[in-house]
């Protein structure tokens, strides 16, 4: 069945070891359109049968099917010519990942862009993964060798569908891992999409398996299955403690990406309007729907009254719209779920700080998840907003004195996924950037971040780190070999 796509109602089957399938129990899920608030697709609703049929396919591919004899320089081609399709095929889908994220086009673009990128990145990098020789001393020679850790299970969340996969997928396979990919089950159909060019670009059957379902029915049986060797999550700080838990009892190898509830900080001597643009940007890009969302905009006294006044003016003017619309900044939330937990914070926020701006649903859509950007101000850092990822367009400001005061509101927090500092002064960013207890630190900017480097968080921000050399090393064994050179016998006994 070729595009798995068996009627134009669009009920989509999942790709197990290089076919297209439906659950074993043949349930499907429906996948939305946040903003019209609509179904636009049917998807296979796997459970442990599923993924045992995936893990399977991946266990077979990576021990005796065609994946061990590909060599890197054939793995880096594979990557290249997966980037060259998702290239060509960029506008169908970021349309679709606007559609079913509700985030508008353009930012949709980029994140298909990105998707590209990390592809191109990882085909480069699977022939340079190299070993060591170490200098032990004589009569031997001592190898360090790098290889694949095996099966690996990808869970990932639904603020950035494609580009997540490209994450996770992307150093899996240059450094020759087999994969079992599981979109989170509000965003599955760009990664379903992909999947129809696998076969093409060379993918041999089982090296990656798509498999969509719900966190507790699909994703847990893979956490939990003996033949899988490493998972990898992106997802919020709960499921992350239950996924380390679950995979304690065969040892796996765990990657956690989870929240965060990121500083950022401006001092009284920052360029005014750049850093009002920051605070903005920093929380309200894709809905605020971001692990690394400056959600707590701690700002210096002198500049704090001008600086609430001004964010909220402008504020004002971000445009929320349909997601397929050029002019759209702002879309509606992902789903009906997360659209309510976000209103509760609003409600919770109203009681803990002062409103400046928002604070509700975006009344003037008819239908849709659109809230408000919203944000508090007097907030303290002990306020259940300030401490709590919310994963929506609130922003909660907390006024500090000085740079030791900020540094302290700044750090206390159970997070550490990002920080951001802006000041024009270098000698106090500097020590604003050692004393930031976080995996990313920004200096007079927030949120851009390239494949070359490294990401993932401090404290319960997660382990492990994405992207960059560091993130093909998450994928690798380390094997020491040690070479006799002595022709002497042993002669111990
Ligand atoms: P959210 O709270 O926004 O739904 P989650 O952390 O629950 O974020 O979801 C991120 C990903 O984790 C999704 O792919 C989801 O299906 C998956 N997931 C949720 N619960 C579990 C679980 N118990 N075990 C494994 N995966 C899970
Ligand atoms: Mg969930």
């Amino acid at each position: 069945m070729p595009g798995g796509v068996k009627t134009d109602v669009r009920t989509y089957q999942m790709y197990i070891n290089g076919d297209w399938v439906d659950s074993k129990s043949n349930k499907t899920f429906p996948v939305y359109d946040p903003a019209a608030e609509e179904t636009i697709a049917q998807v296979p609703d796997s459970n442990a049968d599923d993924v045992n049929r995936a893990v399977a396919a991946a266990r077979a591919a990576f021990d005796d099917g065609a994946w061990p004899a590909t060599t890197a320089q054939e793995r880096g081609r594979i990557l290249f010519r997966l980037a060259d399709k998702i290239r060509q095929n960029a506008a169908m889908l970021a349309e679709l990942e606007a559609r079913n994220c509700g985030k508008p086009i353009v930012e949709a673009e980029f994140d298909i862009n990105d998707t590209a990128t990390c592809f191109e990145y990882y085909g480069g990098l699977a022939t340079k993964v190299l070993g060591y020789v170490n200098p032990v001393p004589d009569n031997a020679m001592s190898l360090t060798l790098k290889e694949p850790i095996g099966v690996a299970g990808q869970i990932i969340p639904w603020n950035y569908p494609l580009l997540m996969a490209a994450w996770k997928l992307a150093p899996a396979l240059a450094a020759g891992c087999t994969c079992i990919l599981k979109p989170a089950e509000q965003t599955p159909l760009t990664a379903l999409e992909m999947a129809k060019w696998f076969a093409d670009v060379g993918l041999p059957p089982g090296v990656v398996n798509v498999i969509t379902g719900f966190g507790e029915t699909a994703g847990a049986p893979l956490v939990q299955h003996p033949d899988v060797n490493k998972i990898a999550f992106t997802g919020s700080a709960a499921v992350g403690k239950i996924i380390v838990k679950q995979a304690a009892d065969t040892v796996k190898r765990v990657t956690l990406e989870l929240g965060g509830k990121s500083p950022n900080i401006f001092f009284a001597d920052a360029d005014f309007e750049a850093a009002i643009d920051g605070a903005l940007f920093g929380v309200f890009i894709n809905q605020g729907e971001v692990c690394s969302a400056g959600s707590r905009i701690l700002v210096q006294k002198p500049i704090y009254k001008k600086f609430v006044d001004a964010m909220t003016a402008k504020a004002a003017k971000i445009k929320l719209g349909a997601p397929l619309d050029r002019d759209t900044k702002m879309g509606p939330l992902v789903s009906k779920e997360q659209y309510d937990r976000v209103r509760s914070y609003q409600e919770v926020g109203k009681k803990e700080a002062k409103l400046a701006f928002g604070g509700g649903r975006a009344a003037s859509f008819a239908k849709g998840y659109y809230v408000e950007p919203t944000i508090f101000y007097d907030v303290d850092n002990s306020a259940r907003i300030a401490r709590e990822e919310i994963f929506g367009p609130v922003a909660t400001v907390i006024p500090f004195n000085d740079e030791k005061d900020a540094m302290k509101i700044a750090n206390d927090s159970p997070y550490g996924l990002a920080a951001a500092v802006w000041t024009r002064d270098i000698f106090k960013a500097f020590r604003v950037v050692k004393a930031l207890r976080a995996g990313i630190v920004w200096v007079n900017h927030m949120q851009p971040t390239y494949v070359e480097a490294p990401w993932g968080g401090y404290k319960q921000s997660g382990f492990g780190r994405e992207l960059g050399p560091w993130g093909i090393e998450e994928y690798l064994e380390t094997k020491q070999v040690h070479i006799n050179l002595s022709e002497q016998p042993i002669g111990w006994y």
